[in-house]
């Protein structure tokens, strides 16, 4: 039964590399009903932060990738933080001392860096020579007395090779060469990532590791760890790396990057996972619109590109526009509402009683909107007035000076109407441009300007219907003054 998981480093933010990373991790195991996991993998207590940890939970449920097992829901082989499960690491640590695969180091961070720098010196890779391989009892009690803390190193054999079966990758073959013996334990009793990690997949059960391509390169090592311990090994699968379109790392120069970035500048969930889901997997058709569920059912590691995947926030914000438009319009506009308070267009005591109003503007609006933020922009002027008029708007419409006259005739004519609805509005500014002898296009540019403030929008029947007869009218008085 498959078993993948989700083991972030809780030292800053949910990026995208790591959403889509749970992504197919999650894809992964609903595709084959299996459990998906998730693990908080702090053992580096400096960098480590609970904050952090609030905030990748936070992050991974707004996107709706729900774990079964992990923080929040427990499970059978918990705990699910690192930090909780240190016995366990010093357990399967000391059996490797016990049985002669692995040594106590006491090797002072001083020592080190000097062989470092001679090795240096001399053009070589610096690699632990294994100095404390064979200490003798005397000399560890030795070192014991002075105070030495020892780390646990494995032993490696620098001889052959080590090959990384990756399913997405193919075979990877690292010459053991470049291992050394590498710590295991570092000497405050805390494992060290390639320890706890195989320790921690050995024991939850772990099938597959899904991961980033950026930990390829430690994979020798952990296979290595595995081995050593006698744990049969998960099936490896890292996925491509994320690059900015230049081609280069991405970062925060390319814009947002986390995912609470993303919330805040007005994306969907949906059209986040959507966009990651398609981020280095391709499906067999070439359909851009890809819920999860069609994402469940066609998700395979085989069809994961081996090349990088090139970041692009317009295709993000086209799928977001595609969303916007297609989900519930309930659910748009609860979602529009954060964005309409923190932009001051209402006030959160006032949206209850206005929320059949503000849908409607939703619903007329966000046919153009690319983003939660940019809908709210564009639906604030059915909610509060303004002073300001679009300005090119403000030079095509607004200058001749019969316009005055214009709106002023307008806001008459509209005035009269019993029944506000687009129909009658319509009707009557029909109506009018033919008293006036003009076109009707000629009433519709500067009164649009005159109640909505721009120059572009939905059609402006509709916007005065929902509107009302009092404002609008009270508009165009203002705009003709
Ligand atoms: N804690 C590691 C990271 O955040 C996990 C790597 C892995 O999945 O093994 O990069």
């Amino acid at each position: 039964k498959v078993r993948v998981r989700f083991a972030p480093s809780p030292t800053g933010s949910l990026h995208i590399g790591g959403a889509r990373t749970a992504l197919f991790n999650l894809l992964f195991a609903r595709h084959n009903n299996g459990t998906f996991i998730l693990r908080i993998e702090d053992t580096d207590t400096e960098r480590s932060t609970e904050e952090s940890v609030k905030q990748i939970i936070r992050s991974l449920k707004w996107l709706g990738l729900d774990w079964d097992e992990g923080p929040d829901k427990g499970g059978e082989y918990g705990p699910y933080f690192q930090s909780m499960r240190l016995e366990l690491y010093s357990k399967e640590a000391q059996r490797l001392v016990e049985e002669g695969k692995a040594y106590y180091c006491y090797c002072t961070p001083e020592e080190l860096q000097a062989k470092r720098e001679e090795a240096l010196k001399q053009g070589k890779a610096p690699r632990y020579d294994g100095c404390c391989r064979n200490l003798t009892q005397e000399q560890k009690e030795q070192f014991e007395r002075e105070g030495r803390k020892p780390v646990i190193r494995l032993k490696i054999n620098e001889e052959g090779q080590t090959v990384v079966e990756d399913i997405i990758r193919g075979t990877v073959i690292f010459e053991n060469s470049v291992l050394d013996d590498f710590i295991i334990m570092k000497s405050n009793g805390i494992p060290t990532y390639n320890f706890a990690c195989v320790v921690d997949d050995h024991a939850m059960k772990i099938t597959h590791v899904i991961r980033a391509e950026e930990h390829l390169s430690n994979t020798p090592k952990q296979i290595k760890v595995y081995e050593a311990l006698g744990y049969e090994m998960p099936r490896f699968a890292h996925v491509p790396m994320i690059l900015a379109p230049d081609r280069s790392k991405l970062s925060k120069r390319h814009g947002a990057t986390s995912v609470e970035e993303f919330r805040d500048q007005g994306y969907l969930p949906e059209a986040i996972v959507n966009y990651l889901t398609l981020l280095g997997w391709s499906p067999e058709g070439n359909e851009e619109i890809f819920g999860m569920d069609k994402a469940i059912k066609e998700f395979t590691l085989e069809r994961v590109n081996k090349t990088a995947a090139i970041y692009d926030v317009k295709k993000l914000t086209w799928i977001n526009g595609h969303y916007l438009r297609e989900l519930d319009g309930g659910y748009i506009t609860d979602q529009t509402i954060p964005f309409l308070i923190k932009k001051g267009i209402i006030e959160e005591k006032e949206v209850e009683k206005n929320y059949d109003y503000i849908k409607e503007a939703v619903m007329l609006s966000r046919d153009r909107a690319r983003t939660l933020e940019e809908l709210a922009d564009m639906i604030s002027f059915f909610i509060r007035d303004f002073d300001d008029y679009e300005e090119k708007g403000v030079k095509k419409h607004f200058e001749d000076i019969k316009t005055a006259e214009l709106l002023e005739r307008t806001a008459q004519k509209l005035e009269g109407i019993v029944e506000f609805s687009k129909e009658n509005v319509e009707l009557k500014i029909r109506e009018l441009a033919e008293e006036m002898g003009i076109k009707a296009a000629e009433i519709i540019h500067p009164t649009r300007l005159a109640v909505t403030g721009r120059t572009v929008g939905p059609g402006l029947f509709e916007i005065l219907a929902l509107l009302g007869r009092e404002k609008t009218v009270e508009r165009l008085k203002k705009a003709a003054l």
